[in-house]
């Protein structure tokens, strides 16, 4: 405890690592069957940030018997002090060290913070490479957009989630639990998880290549997991509220997601397909209660192309009646030009 208390005194802002917000969840051990450690491979404030990461918090902690805490990459001078004092990266909410949790899921939004992976991986006590890795560590997920693209990264991880985290993801966790629990080897588990739709473990091919391309495609495809109405699954109306500013500092609800117009250089417009629109209702009633049990000022509508979604006009009409008077401001992140009406 008193090299935590001496970590937190040395770095520049120990807010990064303490937890304690508003909204956080944080569970007692007793009766937990799953740790699993939420990870995004950058600071705080970025981390805080994302919006899938909200989704699979709220996702995994409404199962009982499993514990989800959140882990933030540290900032250079958070590194160089675990480093210092041996203290190994640990969670936010309960302060578990990495190799502690069952599962150490990373969240990949961009390709940049690969090597940022290997760190969090080395700080927590993980051997980064999958074949390192024996039948006591945790096992090394990943999903995200970066994904579905794994091969650069194959190495690291055991498994890779490719798709909607509301499709597969519990099914992906009790399965890994029952498996575990019935004393089975990693090799076991991994081909078993490997049955669930969206998941690809990359020891279980061998691709044959030729120079840069591969020979033949292997026997099994692995498609991504879909969801086909947000209506259907659960929605973080509880946001955590940061402690310090974050880079996307509002209450955040995601009104569609995919996009139709296929740009033919735009990556998310292809992996996020189809176009999936969340009710007007739900929208509204999200905004509504997120904001009542938070302190946002902003409400912004989450989507690729916000502009086609059906209900835009009537939504900021509804909403502007309560909000107006309070003070609490709607955003749109992005808004294609030709989507944009006369005033
Ligand atoms: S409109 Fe935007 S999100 Fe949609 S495909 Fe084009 S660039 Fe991508």
């Amino acid at each position: 405890m008193d090299r935590l208390r001496d970590f937190f005194l040395s770095v520049q802002k120990p807010i990064r690592y303490t937890g304690g917000e508003v909204n956080q969840i944080k569970k007692d051990s007793r009766g937990i069957r799953l740790r699993f450690a939420l990870c995004f491979p950058d600071i705080y404030e970025i981390g805080m940030s994302h919006t899938g990461g909200r989704i699979i918090y709220k996702l995994l902690n409404d199962m009982d018997g499993v514990q989800c805490e959140r882990v933030f990459a540290p900032w250079e001078d958070a590194r160089r002090e675990m480093k210092r004092l041996g203290i190994r990266l640990f969670s936010l909410e309960n302060r578990i060290p990495l190799c502690e949790f069952d599962i150490v899921g990373f969240s990949i939004e961009y390709e940049m913070s690969f090597s940022t992976i290997v760190e969090m991986l080395r700080l927590g006590g993980i051997e980064p490479l999958s074949r390192s890795r024996g039948d006591d560590s945790p096992l090394v997920i990943a999903g995200g957009p970066v994904v579905f693209n794994p091969e650069p990264v194959a190495e690291i991880f055991d498994a890779f989630y490719i798709g909607d985290a509301e499709a597969n993801l519990l099914q992906f966790v009790n399965r890994y639990i029952e498996l575990k629990g019935s004393g089975k080897k990693k090799g076991e588990i991994l081909e078993r998880l490997s049955e669930i739709e969206g998941v690809y473990v990359p020891s279980l091919f061998k691709p044959d290549y030729d120079g840069l391309y591969l020979k033949s495609l292997p026997n099994k495809i692995v498609h991504r997991a879909i969801i086909n109405n947000l209506d259907n699954v659960s929605y973080p109306v509880s946001q955590i509220m940061p402690l310090v500013q974050t880079v996307q500092d509002r209450f955040v609800v995601e009104i569609q997601r995919g996009c139709n117009h296929g740009c033919r250089f735009c990556y998310a417009g292809y992996i996020y397909r189809p176009v999936r629109q969340r009710d007007i209702q739900g929208v509204y009633d999200i905004a509504i209660n997120g904001i009542n049990r938070s302190g946002f000022y902003e409400v912004s509508f989450l989507s690729l192309s916000a502009g086609d979604y059906r209900g835009l006009d009537e939504l900021f009409s509804r909403l502007n009646e309560t909000f107006v008077s309070r003070g609490i401001s709607l955003s749109i992140p992005s808004l294609r030009v030709d989507s944009a009406g006369p005033a």
